[in-house]
């Protein structure tokens, strides 16, 4: 039978924990949220956290403004990146197309940066230093295969996706000493994909692209987490076609997989954030 990989109840078990140690230790970290440019998914993401935070015990402050120009949400961040009683500072992507978006997450204090893009942050993910932040999804994606304890030592995870905020932290995080996966990183150039992933014993798929992973990828002691979010014919799906589900032995479900563990670990960044300056 497969193993369902319940990110929902995982990420549940994660929030309650943070939820009891900030109020055993009467604290209120604080997490404050750009939203700056329209766009439907942006919106629920961002309705998600923020609901997220203040149900265990967080502050929250959104900062719902339109900005089209670096200058513009440079100027929107200023006062909070030097505010003392922010904890947390998370700018909602993507940004306007006229903003380079690599230039505004250098604007954010690197200790503020619980979504880990700063390039300090990733920098000290290539360095395995501990004090930086780890991106929201690579770190609930570890998280999950911990609570399940799927082994990652010496395996070969397949991860399909290069981008910064998934597949490529998620190599480094997976591919680090202690973690010591050997760690195949496959983007739309890549050849064999299908070899590739049928000698996986993990594979991320990180593509957003539905079906791309398909019964000939994946063996019977195959763990498959799935990271995509496509919406198809009003539904949302992952990146893995549904008849995979029953010839792997774990599989992380779309919905209710690495979406709740990424939330989670939003939070888990906020609380080291907090921590480390008080
Ligand atoms: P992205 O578009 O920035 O990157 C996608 C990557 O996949 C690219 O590197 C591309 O080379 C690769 N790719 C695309 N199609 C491919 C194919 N057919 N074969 C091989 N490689 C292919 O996307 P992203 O921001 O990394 O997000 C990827 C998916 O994960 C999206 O569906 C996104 O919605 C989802 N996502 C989910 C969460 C979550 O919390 N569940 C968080 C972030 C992203």
């Amino acid at each position: 039978m497969t193993q369902i990989l319940d990110g929902k109840k995982v990420a549940a078990d994660l929030r309650e924990s943070i939820k009891a140690f900030i109020q055993k230790k009467q604290i209120s970290p604080h997490l404050v949220v750009f939203l700056t440019h329209s766009n439907p998914a942006s919106s629920i993401y961002v309705k998600n956290k923020l609901t997220a935070c203040a149900e265990v015990g967080m502050r929250t402050t959104l900062i719902e403004q339109p900005a089209s120009s670096e200058a513009e949400l440079t100027k929107l961040l200023a006062s909070y990146a030097t505010n003392k009683d922010v904890d947390g500072i998370l700018i909602q992507l993507p940004l306007h197309q006229n903003i380079d978006t690599k230039y505004v997450l250098q604007q954010i204090p690197p200790e503020k940066d619980v979504d880990g893009l700063h390039p300090i942050n990733l920098g000290k993910l290539v360095q395995a230093d501990p004090s930086g932040f780890i991106p929201c999804t690579p770190l609930g994606i570890c998280t999950l295969l911990d609570a399940y304890k799927i082994p990652i030592r010496g395996k070969h995870v397949v991860i399909i996706g290069r981008s910064i905020t998934v597949g490529k932290p998620l190599a480094l995080l997976l591919s680090q000493k202690g973690k010591d996966a050997t760690v195949t990183l496959a983007h739309t150039a890549t050849e064999h994909l299908e070899e590739l992933c049928s000698s996986a014993d993990i594979i991320v798929a990180a593509a957003g692209t539905p079906n791309l992973i398909t019964p000939p990828m994946v063996k019977k002691t195959t763990t498959i987490i799935d990271v995509g979010i496509n919406r198809v014919e009003g539904k949302i799906v992952g990146d893995v076609d549904p008849s995979v589900y029953q010839l792997c032995a774990a599989i992380s479900p779309v919905p209710g997989g690495v979406g709740p563990m990424t939330i989670a670990s939003l939070l888990q960044n906020t609380l080291k954030g907090y921590l480390a300056y008080h």
